[in-house]
């Protein structure tokens, strides 16, 4: 038989051949060095037949930032992490241990609690199993061979994942430790060049809490000791710069259980939230979008009719309303702008027309999905709703795309789009889709977006572009969306007169670019590290009076700044203490105020830099060419 090499070349194989087979055939390093056959996006193991014909591509041990080759060394290191908790804790039942993003897990019920300290003892035992080597070897068995196994073992997760199975079983094995396991594993554990277990949680059974409690063990795997440095200082970045402790640090917002996933904003977080608001109206009143305000309960009715009824109702909150009638709290602004479009009679000659609303919105998530500002249950989008004719939609959807880069370039975060096309479930005929996926297309290159296309996965009503952007350690982000629909109108009956003096219905666009606000605000936090660029700073300059004597003179030097948003620090601490306050806070600019200082000589530090001397007229000037 033959399969085909990503060069096209074809390889010439026994029947029955093995990727190993096949990499041995081209030679013995690539043999040693391989991890994985890939085949068409597929990933298979090495130990098993290849088919006549096959497209197949092997990874190694070089292909140490592939995510599919990081998947099977984490993969087989979390078996090696079961073989050593297996070995440290009788008694310990097994249950599962993925690869995800980033790194591996597995899931363990111990007979007694373990603590983080235990993480080090594990770790030592993994170390000890690489030094000794460990081979993977496969085995495919039957169902009831395998149920008999783990049920003489008393490992009942594992007798209930036989159960519940698609397919063939095959296990596992590695010294003494045997794994029911679909694969793929590495051959055997020399490329894991570096291993480090990264944290411990609870975790239910299947994350179903009328389930049992496991332990959940954390950890990655790297080809390399460098991969895995950089990964954790990449990891430390991250804490530091986590949106909930900055938070709090800097005095923003909080989360109360009060009110479940729906932040409690503080006068310096809505310094933020503000800033953002008033750049949304500017540019909203710059690109001819009108405001709206629209209700936030609408009965079950019009919900019925949005079609949200059907696709949305378990994440929405129901009022009862009188004896007979339930409210249902908007999750989306849609109803809303359809209901105010309808109220009157519509020429061609106001279209477009954009109605925009950042109302609060009310989505009811599951208690463990939510997380910090970045997963609410009040959302507050830069929503808008844009109803157009047909020959109008590719202006819109180019308009709104040169927003969304406008927005994205302003805080320094690169925009990724994806054009996501006509789902299996689409509502329309496929002529109306060609047109409506046309007009997106040419939008995007128009302007000269790179896009990724994403076939199948459109809404039912039309084609989207959702936005991504990647934060400063290159985590990518879903922000907004552009979503274009022809069947809320219609359902909603919407007509406009059009030129041919015959009714028409509008398509519309219903587009959020910054996506909402919290957690855009969450994602800020994060990007920053909390250090605001100045026009957005809570507080833009604070001075710090050296000696009581110094008050008066820094109160009004804060009242020249009037403009700006300036904080006196006359606390009883030493001046050394204020400062590095100050820092902390990532307050842009300190202004220490003594005897020397005057309006024409200020010591001026900078967030992170240094001190220099300048006059009141150049700091002035410096603060508003910042705004
Ligand atoms: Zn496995
Ligand atoms: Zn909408």
């Amino acid at each position: 038989m033959r399969v085909i090499l990503p060069d096209s070349s074809e390889l010439e194989l026994p029947e029955g051949a093995t990727g190993l087979d096949a990499a041995a055939a081209i030679g013995p390093k690539l043999a040693e060095e391989a991890v994985l056959v890939r085949s068409n996006g597929r990933v298979q193991d090495l130990r098993l037949p290849l088919e006549d014909g096959q497209q197949i591509q092997i990874l190694t041990t070089r292909d140490n930032d592939d995510p599919d080759a990081l998947a099977v060394l984490r993969h087989s290191a979390a078996h090696l992490l079961a073989e050593a908790v297996r070995r440290l804790y009788p008694g310990v039942k097994i249950a599962i241990g993925p690869p995800i993003e980033n790194g591996f897990y597995y899931d363990f019920e111990f007979p007694e609690p373990i603590g983080e300290d235990a993480l080090d003892r594990i770790e030592e035992e993994i170390r000890r199993e690489l030094t000794e080597g460990r081979s993977w070897e496969r085995r495919q068995i039957s169902r009831d061979e395998a149920r008999q196994r783990f049920e003489d073992e008393g490992e009942d997760y594992k007798v209930e994942l036989v159960d519940t199975a698609e397919g063939d079983i095959s296990l596992y094995t590695q010294g003494d430790f045997t794994d029911l396991c679909r694969g793929p594993h590495l051959q055997n554990s020399a490329p894991i060049k570096a291993i480090k277990l990264t944290g411990l949680a609870g975790a239910y059974w299947r994350g179903d809490e009328q389930k049992t409690q496991l332990t959940r063990i954390y950890g990655t795997a790297f080809f390399n000791e460098a991969d895995l440095k950089d990964y954790l200082e990449r990891l430390e970045d991250a804490k530091r710069r986590d949106h909930r402790r900055l938070g709090v640090q800097l005095d923003l917002f909080h989360l109360s259980e009060h009110a479940p996933g729906m932040p409690i904003w503080h006068p310096k977080g809505m310094v933020i939230w503000n800033g953002l608001e008033d750049l949304r109206r500017r540019e909203n009143a710059k690109r001819g979008y009108v405001e709206v305000k629209t209700p936030l309960l609408y009965d079950v009715e019009t919900w019925i009719t949005s079609g949200h009824w059907e696709k949305f109702r378990d994440n929405m909150f129901l009022v009862p309303y009188g004896e007979e009638r339930t409210l249902g709290m908007k999750p989306m602004n849609c109803p809303g702008h359809m209901l105010l479009f309808g109220s009157a009679l519509r020429s061609y000659r106001e279209l477009p027309l954009r109605y925009a609303e950042a109302s609060t919105l009310h989505r009811n998530e599951l208690a463990g999905t939510l997380h910090g500002l970045l997963r609410v249950q009040h959302v507050t989008q830069d929503d808008a709703h844009i109803f157009v004719t047909p020959e109008q939609i590719e202006e819109e959807i180019f308009a709104s795309l040169d927003y969304a880069k406008f927005l994205y370039d302003l805080f320094g975060m690169d925009a990724r789009f994806e054009l996501s096309t006509r789902p299996d479930n689409k509502l329309g005929t496929d002529e109306e889709w060609d047109f409506t996926e046309e007009a997106l297309r040419a939008a995007l290159e128009r302007r000269e977006l790179p896009y990724e296309l994403n076939p199948g996965e459109g809404a039912f009503y039309g084609p989207k572009i959702d936005l991504h952007m990647s934060d400063v350690l290159g985590r990518s982000w879903q922000m907004g969306t552009i979503q274009l629909d022809s069947q809320m109108p219609k359902r909603f009956g919407l007509t406009y007169m059009g030129a041919d003096n015959v009714e028409h219905t509008p398509y519309v666009i219903h587009r959020a670019l910054l996506g909402s606000l919290e957690r855009f605000i969450g994602i800020l936090i994060e990007h920053y590290g909390g250090a605001f660029p100045v026009w957005l700073a809570p507080v833009q300059v604070r001075i710090v009076p050296v000696g009581e004597g110094h008050r008066e003179a820094a109160h009004a030097l804060a009242e020249k700044l009037g403009g700006f948003r300036v904080e006196v620090d006359e606390r009883d601490e030493t001046v050394g203490k204020r400062i590095r306050d100050a820092e902390v806070e990532k307050i842009p600019y300190t202004v220490v105020y003594g005897d020397r200082e005057s309006d024409q000589a200020l010591a001026v530090r900078e967030r992170g830099g240094g001190q220099s001397t300048r006059s009141l007229d150049d700091l002035v000037a410096e603060l508003s060419a910042n705004l």
